[in-house]
């Protein structure tokens, strides 16, 4: 067995996909008689400030020749990386033997090429000790990836699908032709093992990129077949080519648990606290809200819902001081972008001013420590007095529509939580 790992080939303005070049190289080697047994898509650390875009990963399980799948990636590879991009750094990496018999120190690279940062100097040291192939361009960072893609079959148990339907090269660049009614039409066939096809809140095809790379659309889901089956089902324009991966996307494998006081940028959080401010809507429609370890003197934590978390952000709003919460999403620049939350407990009472029994107007203060007092009619009380609270949230997990999800991030409708769920769709 061999396993062939590359990254960082793709450019923000000039297009290109890593997962384009993985499936282009597994065409290869099929056709030079190689059999291609798994292509593995891992998104690694979201918030990396290298990434492109999505921050994947692609790694190739074949039969072939170590030394000859070095060549047909490279190959490749050179071909197809948009190094024109300064920014782009594309990397490869061959090991020889199953995906599964990796050494302990590259699968732990690949779970912490998820979870932290790295750098390329943590790669080079593993490719020496381990005399791996690899080849680069620019300075070599796509190693970091091609080597956590290698890792990562053994450092992850938890898998799910996509299946990528690409467009003709001649059509690159060009607005995508995809019939809008079936995509709606296949997501809700799909629905809930495919997910995040579409979001019918936003009436968005989130399927189909916008960007100007290869990809006509992409299907995701818990079963290969059911992501096959949608991906069959739209009406668009000619797909050249299709593949399916294995990937981590939709698995939560990226957060941690943290507490308030030990939180650091750059990574990604499961954290329990009290809300401690009153949610405020900020310039740009951005929802604010601390989090607190126990009382108001603790350490604060702020959450951060953004204008294109859409909807989620009135779940934010409708937060008060003092609910308890499980905010998850990465910690940067010192506040953590909410991807989901759980509520645990609710407050469900306030405490307010008394009304008079008799004419049910509100009572004035009767001075300092004095309680308050109806001067119409007499009644007084000792003071303020508890009221019942209509509350626009229920306990359990809320989450982010399926246009503002990060690839990683685990949709609700994949169940497993430890709460009752509102998934958004
Ligand atoms: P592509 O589709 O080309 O893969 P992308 O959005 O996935 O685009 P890349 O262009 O691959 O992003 O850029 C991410 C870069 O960051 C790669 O060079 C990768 O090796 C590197 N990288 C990934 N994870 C980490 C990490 N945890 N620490 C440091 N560098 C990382």
């Amino acid at each position: 067995m061999t396993v062939v790992g590359l990254d960082d080939t793709d450019s923000r303005e000039h297009g290109m996909c890593t997962t384009y070049v993985a499936a282009q190289i597994a065409e290869r080697l099929r056709r030079q008689g190689a059999t291609v047994s798994r292509l593995l898509l891992v998104r690694l650390n979201p918030a990396v400030p290298y990434k492109t875009r999505g921050n994947a990963a692609l790694a190739i399980h074949t039969d072939a020749d170590p030394k000859r799948a070095f060549s047909i990636a490279r190959d490749r590879l050179e071909s197809l990386s948009e190094t024109a991009d300064e920014r782009t750094n594309p990397g490869l990496v061959v090991a020889e033997g199953g995906p599964q018999d990796v050494p302990d120190d590259v699968s732990e690279f690949a779970e912490q090429a998820i979870r932290k940062h790295l750098e390329i100097s943590d790669a080079t040291a593993l490719l020496e000790c381990h005399g791996y192939r690899s080849w680069h361009a620019g300075d070599g960072r796509g190693r970091i990836g091609a080597l956590a893609a290698i890792g990562g079959r053994r450092a992850l148990s938890e898998w799910t699908y996509e299946h990528i339907s690409y467009r003709d090269s001649s059509r690159w660049g060009t607005p995508r032709e995809v019939d809008r009614e079936s995509v709606f039409d296949a997501a809700d066939w799909g629905y809930p093992d495919v997910w995040d096809t579409v979001d019918r809140g936003e009436d968005e095809a989130v399927c189909v990129p916008h960007t100007p790379g290869p990809i006509l659309y992409g299907m995701r889901g818990d079963d290969p077949e059911a992501v096959r089956t949608v991906a069959e089902r739209i009406q668009s324009e000619p797909v050249a080519s299709s593949q399916l991966f294995v990937t981590n996307q939709g698995t939560d494998v990226h957060l941690q648990d943290g507490d308030l006081e030990s939180v650091v940028d750059g990574r990604a959080y499961r954290i329990d606290g009290r809300v401690a401010s009153e949610p405020e809507t900020r310039r740009g429609g951005h929802v604010f809200v601390d989090l607190a370890a126990g009382s108001a003197d603790d350490a604060r934590l702020e959450c951060a819902a953004f204008e294109p978390t859409k909807r989620f952000r009135d779940r934010v709003r409708a937060l008060r001081v003092g609910d308890r919460l499980t905010a998850c999403g990465e910690v940067s620049r010192g506040t953590l972008k909410l991807e989901k939350f759980a509520v645990r407990e609710l407050v469900t009472t306030e405490r307010v001013t008394p009304t008079c029994p008799d004419c049910e107007r509100r009572m004035k203060s009767a001075g300092r420590n004095q309680g308050y007092r109806c001067r119409d009619c007499g009644t007084s009380r000792d003071g303020k007095v508890e009221r019942g609270l209509d509350r626009d949230l229920e306990t359990g997990w809320y989450e982010v529509p399926p246009c503002a999800r990060r690839h990683i991030s685990k949709p609700l409708v994949r169940g497993g939580f430890d709460a009752p769920t509102h998934p958004e769709r």
